[in-house]
């Protein structure tokens, strides 16, 4: 019988995985990071969730980063503009830069962010990749 350990356990939990937000009470504008108004006036948010999908805005190759990403230099990170609305900056995997392109398609993946301290605990986090 196939015994699931606490560590894969909460890779099953669906919220982790999903890109929460803030949607305006009134307008319904969404917003990624929380703000303490919205563009309307209203200062009323509720949480949602984003679908994770949207299109790249702007990119660039980093080579040198912070010391935390060392280890996956060079990587992509691109402006992105989720389809319900919002803007956000993230990291673009399982892809070369030489096929990114302003507008193509992406799509929210779970994966590593980084490692810290001394015991390298493991930081997991979204990342994005082309939607095919
Ligand atoms: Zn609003």
């Amino acid at each position: 019988m196939f015994r699931e350990s606490p560590i894969i356990r909460w890779r099953n939990y669906s919220d982790r995985y999903k890109l929460s937000g803030h949607k305006c009470t009134k307008c319904g504008a969404n917003y990624f990071e929380k703000k303490g108004m919205c563009v309307c006036g209203n200062l009323i948010f509720s949480e949602m969730f984003f679908s994770g999908n949207g299109k790249i805005v702007s990119f660039t190759k980093i080579h040198s980063g912070p010391s935390v990403f060392e280890e996956q230099s060079p990587y992509c990170v691109a402006i992105i503009d989720l389809e319900e609305g919002a803007r956000i900056t993230a990291q673009i995997v399982d892809c070369k830069y030489d096929e990114l392109k302003i507008g193509l398609g992406v799509e929210a993946v779970f994966r590593k962010l980084y490692k810290s301290g001394e015991k390298g605990i493991i930081h997991y986090g979204t990342k994005f990749r082309l939607k095919l």
